[in-house]
């Protein structure tokens, strides 16, 4: 590995993360006042006051940068809003925050081994604040083509930048084949492009001779270059993960795994240098480490050498703080005999939180549905509403707030603009809840062969 550690400023798309978000996009965070007291309806939050509560006290202290070596919780019934919670505190946190979230069930692939795929998820979920002087890269556009296949661009054009550095030369060409496409620029041009912001902008050709920088802001400076040219620098902070700093340095990997989402086995040795590095950087002022959070969620999935990882990673002076959810009560500790409460081992829970989720209220039930119709823009009748809260008291608050969207379907083709019951029973008989399922194969049972 090179001495420089390249940090990057790579937007990573979580998939899971978004996919997941999907269904609590109404959630905005806890719904709390500031003296951490719940409010009745706020943020897209409804009841669950007591777990709200806590969860608001465990933010703060995540924001006081008290939380290594913590683990916490969110036990209870299915649909009883632990998921909600969590992303709620992630929405409070701010994106500065790294908040990971994880299906236990995802740590065991083919692709690597559980201890790595839960290193990685730790490591996803340790901020570096960085201080950097980036330099602001100037080049003439020297080379015009026609080219209508290419990322839709009407035009591609060559930049000459003098620098060996692979991502920027990835960065730089995406954001240039961007403004060529938006004919910002064209052929003879003299343009700098801001390293890190990746703004492009036109300098005119007598402005660039003229070197007239104070135009371009007060917090940009001027350093000599060892060949004798003048370089504007930017002094910039930014925030990646400790795991987006292993993948842009493996070998194996690249930076351009982080967009394939698949970065394999990350070498040890080389998060020993990562750590050394920003250990180093720490020191002399030019980074700071933000521990964020990492969700794991139906935790009983994780198996005895994974619970003896988390014991261990906690232990670690930057590690995130570790928030589980589990809807089972007393389960077997995957990989052994023994049963105990959520499926965790017993050393575990003695160091976690526990904050327990209650089954809704029906008023409750009520809000929620209809907050999420409000999201998903459908329109309910009154009598829609009370089946609709009916069904989720009978089945799951999760299955009804699925029937949503189901149900306008079936609305729309009968050219309604409003779902009622007729649409409810329908969606209903075509959508089978947990336990008609399981009546179902009940029934089957002898005539089926799995
Ligand atoms: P499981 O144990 O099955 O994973 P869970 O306890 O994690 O369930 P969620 O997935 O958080 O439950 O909740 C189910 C649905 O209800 C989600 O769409 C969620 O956003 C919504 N929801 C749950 N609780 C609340 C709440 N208090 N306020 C608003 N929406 C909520």
């Amino acid at each position: 590995m090179a001495t420089t550690i390249t940090t990057g400023t790579a937007e990573v798309r979580d998939i899971t993360k978004m996919e997941r978000i999907g269904a609590h996009s109404h959630i905005r965070g806890l719904g709390l006042d500031d003296r951490l007291e719940p409010r009745g309806n706020s943020q897209g939050m409804v009841g669950q006051a007591k777990a709200r509560k806590a969860a608001g006290m465990i933010l703060k202290l995540v924001q006081e940068g008290r939380i290594a070596g913590r683990a916490m919780l969110f036990a209870g019934p299915p649909s009883t809003g632990k998921t909600a919670i969590a992303l709620g505190m992630a929405q409070t946190l701010g994106s500065d925050v790294p908040f990971t979230v994880i299906t236990a069930s995802e740590v065991f692939s083919l692709s690597m081994s559980k201890t790595e795929a839960l290193t990685q998820a730790f490591r996803r979920s340790i901020g570096v604040r960085i201080r950097e002087e980036t330099e602001i890269i100037e080049g003439e556009v020297v080379e015009m083509q026609i080219d209508r296949s290419l990322t839709g661009a009407t035009k591609t054009g060559k930049l000459t930048i003098k620098t060996t550095d692979m991502e920027t030369i990835y960065d730089l060409g995406t954001k240039m084949i961007d403004a060529l496409a938006k004919e910002k620029v064209t052929a003879g041009d003299v343009i700098s492009i801001d390293k890190t912001s990746g703004k492009v902008s036109k300098l005119g050709r007598s402005f660039a001779r003229s070197r007239d920088y104070d135009a371009m802001g007060a917090d940009t400076k001027f350093v000599q270059c060892p060949e004798g040219e003048i370089q504007k620098r930017k002094e910039v902070v930014h925030t990646v993960s400790l795991h987006e700093i292993d993948v842009i340095n493996s070998r194996t990997q690249g930076f351009l795994a982080l967009f394939a989402g698949d970065t394999g086995e990350i070498k040890p040795e080389l998060r020993n240098q990562i750590n050394s590095k920003v250990a180093e950087w720490r020191e002399e002022g030019k980074a700071e480490i933000i521990p964020g959070v990492l969700f794991i969620d139906e935790v009983h999935m994780l198996d005895i050498e994974c619970f003896s990882f988390l014991n261990r990673a906690l232990e670690n002076e930057l590690a995130p703080l570790v928030i589980m959810a589990s809807n089972r009560g007393m389960a077997r500790i995957r990989g052994t005999k023994f049963r105990s409460p959520h499926g965790l081992p017993v050393d575990l829970l003695d160091r976690v939180l526990i904050v327990s989720t209650q089954p809704y209220q029906a008023e409750e039930i009520e809000q929620i549905i209809k907050i999420r119709c409000e999201e998903e823009d459908v329109t309910l009748s009154e009598a829609a509403l009370n089946v609709l809260s009916t069904m989720a008291t009978q089945t799951t608050l999760r299955y009804a707030l699925n029937l949503i969207s189901t149900a306008q379907t079936l609305a729309r083709k009968r050219k309604s603009a409003q779902v009622d019951v007729e649409d409810l029973r329908r969606t209903y008989s075509y959508f089978m809840d947990e336990k008609r399922s399981v009546e179902w194969i009940k029934q089957q049972q002898g005539f089926l062969v799995f």
